[in-house]
């Protein structure tokens, strides 16, 4: 089966999905913006389990990803991959991004999820150019998804209007 690609603007917590990724940091312990949105959202049990991924295998290392239940949230799972922080562009922040989307998607499919939603990791605090993330996010997953995955449907969700304007440019190429 294809799977569908789709766009959705707003709160990537209010989504209903089997899980939702979070852009979190290598510490697991929760941070600003979308990673504090979803552990305000979906409350302490999350956090818990970071810390016991944590325990084990000591944090998340970048463009790698680890997944826990959703606490409070209306998904089911949340993913949690960390960013490369841009530098540049010099330093592998291409691959680690795509490894970021590739490696969520795996986890996805070990799991047996059938839907998932993408913040646009990186492009925040970490100061990936959006206009860079958006084509190399797309390409990532539609690379992905060409073999048979079991996943029905991709959401990029994005939070501001430019990343709207640059998702549905790229989709629609
Ligand atoms: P990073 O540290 O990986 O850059 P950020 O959380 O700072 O992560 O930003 C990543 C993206 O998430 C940005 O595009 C930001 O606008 C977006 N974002 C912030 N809060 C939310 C939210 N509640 N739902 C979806 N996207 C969000």
């Amino acid at each position: 089966m294809k799977t569908r690609l789709e766009l959705e603007a707003g709160d990537i917590t209010r989504l209903q999905v089997d899980a939702i990724v979070n852009a979190a940091n290598s510490s697991l312990l929760g941070g600003g913006g979308v990673d504090g949105a979803i552990h305000r959202a979906g409350g302490p049990k999350i956090l818990e389990e970071c810390r016991a991924i944590r325990a084990r295998q000591g944090g998340c290392e970048t463009g790698q990803a680890v997944i826990t239940t959703a606490g409070d949230l209306p998904s089911k799972h949340v993913i949690h991959t960390v960013g490369p922080v841009w530098r540049g562009g010099d330093f592998e922040e291409a691959r680690l991004l795509a490894d970021c989307y590739r490696h969520s998607l795996e986890l996805a499919v070990r799991h047996g999820l059938k839907s998932i939603a993408f913040p646009c990791i990186s492009t925040g605090v970490y100061g990936y150019p959006p206009e860079l993330a958006a084509p190399l996010a797309v390409q990532t997953v539609t690379e992905f998804c060409r073999s048979q995955t079991g996943i029905e449907r991709v959401v990029f969700c994005v939070f501001s209007p430019k990343d709207e304007q640059l998702y549905r440019d790229v989709l629609k190429a």
